[in-house]
């Protein structure tokens, strides 16, 4: 159904509880970590089959009312998004590529059976959203206000069916640097007993069950001193897939760089496919396709593969330093990150926070 060819008009509510300007102040200036702190304000729109998009709010942020009924508590109808806005030093406010993550949201929606929010009201979504809360984006070095969009299935029927109503909203979170004191290579744990997705699944959606599927590998890996998962393909389990939520690259002594080519049980992440372009510019040259997990092991100890990172739009680059498995360890996490990986780092968050022209023109301004 397409009733949308008009841009949604939005009822704006403002917060009558928004912490004034000296507390918001005061918690940019703490420790803001991850997904703790939210903003005064979030977004929501709402869908039926019989009238499309619609009730499009900016309200205070708080507790969702639900159906004890409502789908997504029982069949997991939902899908979400990641993406943030940066502050730029002239203050004002940007984000990353969002048609990629309008795109995105509506290819999980397509595979959820969720209806499709058309890419333009999804970055006007975000817009909204920093008109009244632009307060809220820090300015410290490489923190970051972290939206979170998500779909959910609202309606009340436990017949198991597409549901005929869903909510989108969107909330957001000031982010610190994710790294302090400078970025460190993590271990990574291989799992051989999990999949986070399956042949035919949804590994390719950005949706709630498939972090659900992750979890218990996760917890495994803490068990192991390590801070992530790394899963290989559901099918022969021979080929890396992905980490829990990041992609992975390899470098290559000779300067090739390689990313496991998207299986359908990958997610595609706007950070693998923005370095993917920032190798090409730099002339490396680069590979995505099938790598075998031996590959990686022997390519590691043989010092043909010279670094391993993961990325995500939440910590953008992060360095692999050691790969663990229940009886082996590959790779020294006590190494320093590698050269290429934090030159393409630097890259990316230059244009990130405008230190450098945006050559291809993925920064979007908001405000
Ligand atoms: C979100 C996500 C990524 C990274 O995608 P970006 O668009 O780069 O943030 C990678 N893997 C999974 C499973 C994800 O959910």
């Amino acid at each position: 159904m397409n009733h949308a060819a008009a841009p949604l008009a939005y009822q704006v509510i403002p917060s009558d509880h928004a912490r004034s300007d000296a507390q918001r102040e005061a918690l940019l200036a703490g420790e803001l970590g991850f997904g703790r702190i939210f903003t005064d304000h979030m977004v929501s729109i709402q869908w039926d089959k019989a009238h499309g998009w619609h009730d499009a709010q900016v309200r205070a942020y708080g507790p969702l009312a639900l159906d004890p009924a409502a789908a997504v508590l029982h069949y997991g109808q939902e899908i979400f998004e990641g993406i943030k806005a940066y502050r730029h030093a002239d203050g004002s406010i940007w984000t990353f590529r969002p048609e990629a993550n309008g795109e995105r949201l509506q290819r999980s929606a397509a595979r959820l059976a969720l209806p499709q929010l058309p890419v333009a009201e999804f970055v006007e979504s975000l817009r909204q959203l920093i008109a009244i809360d632009h307060g809220w984006v820090p300015s410290q070095p490489e923190s970051s206000l972290y939206f979170r969009p998500f779909m959910i299935a609202t309606e009340a029927f436990l017949g198991v069916r597409p549901a005929q109503a869903a909510g989108y909203y969107v909330i957001a979170s000031p982010a610190g640097a994710y790294f302090h004191g400078g970025v460190k290579p993590v271990g990574i744990w291989l799992s051989r007993d999990y999949a986070r997705a399956a042949k035919g699944g949804t590994g390719a959606a950005k949706c709630g069950g498939n972090y659900a599927a992750s979890l218990l590998p996760q917890q495994e890996a803490y068990a192991n001193g390590c801070s992530q998962v790394l899963f290989l393909d559901p099918v022969e389990g021979r080929y890396i897939e992905e980490l829990g939520g990041m992609n992975v690259f390899l470098v290559y002594r000779d300067g090739r760089i390689v990313t496991p080519a998207l299986s359908g049980s990958i997610l595609e992440g706007v950070t693998r496919s923005s370095i993917l372009q920032l190798a090409r510019d730099r002339g490396m040259q680069v590979e995505e396709r099938k790598i075998a997990i031996d590959e990686w092991m022997q390519g590691v100890a043989s010092g043909e593969i010279s670094e391993v990172f993961a990325c995500g739009t939440a910590a953008v680059v992060t360095p692999i330093g050691q790969l663990k498995g229940k009886d082996f360890a590959v790779g020294d996490l006590d190494a320093p990150a590698g050269a290429v990986t934090m030159a393409i780092r630097r890259e990316l968050t230059d244009i990130q926070y405008g230190r450098v022209p945006d050559r291809h023109g993925w920064m979007v301004r908001l405000r």
